[in-house]
């Protein structure tokens, strides 16, 4: 008798056992398993505009170089600023944090300087993007970047006061009023046939 039930104690002890490891894992942790993709982090930051140019994106303009994955495991927005010390980059990574966090998103964000951001990051559609709001896109194209040394050094300069064409009429007729704009990576210019006033993204 006591050994019978002994072993119905012990069939049911290894039945219930057994019904329990058929249970999957209880789902405690999901919420942190849950894993926002590379996509999810590039769509919630993809109406993120410029503070300065409202209808340029961040990625658009090369300010929102990647997302990755950190050594942790967690997820990295790299953001590069524009001109060092560009008063806007601190209003930009207040932006992609809201975004993120908005989202439901965690990931953190990281400041990469170098390489150090140029004007050949921005898109096509950014720099037409540009001319359309009246601003002109900057001049120096990748091509400036492909000659020798010598002949940067030299045409560097003549690139800075380049043809640049009036963003409203088109005309090559304009010239440089101030070599600052509205803010330190703009120059004003003028255009000579329509007479309005624009600013110049700067190339660097
Ligand atoms: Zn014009």
């Amino acid at each position: 008798m006591n050994n019978q039930s002994t072993v119905a104690r012990a069939e049911i002890s290894a039945e219930a056992s057994a019904i329990v490891s058929a249970n999957p894992a209880p789902p405690v942790h999901m919420a942190h398993t849950v894993h926002a993709t590379h996509a999810d982090v590039w769509a919630a930051l993809a109406d993120l505009a410029d503070p300065e140019i409202p209808v340029i994106s961040l990625r658009e303009l090369g300010i929102l170089r990647a997302v990755r994955e950190a050594a942790d495991g967690s997820t990295e927005v790299v953001i590069t600023p524009t001109y060092s010390g560009c008063p806007a980059m601190g209003q930009i990574e207040d932006d992609v944090r809201a975004a993120l966090h908005a989202a439901g998103i965690p990931a953190r964000v990281v400041t990469q300087l170098a390489p150090a951001w140029t004007t050949d990051w921005m898109t096509p559609a950014a720099r037409e993007k540009l001319r359309a709001y009246g601003i002109a896109p900057p001049q120096c194209g990748s091509d400036a970047h492909t000659h020798s040394p010598s002949v940067i050094k030299f045409s560097r300069q003549a690139l800075a006061r380049d043809v640049v064409p009036c963003p409203q009429c088109g005309s090559t007729h304009t010239t440089e009023t101030s070599p600052f704009g509205s803010t330190a990576c703009k120059a004003l210019y003028r255009c000579l046939d329509c007479l309005e006033p624009f600013d110049y993204f700067k190339p660097i």
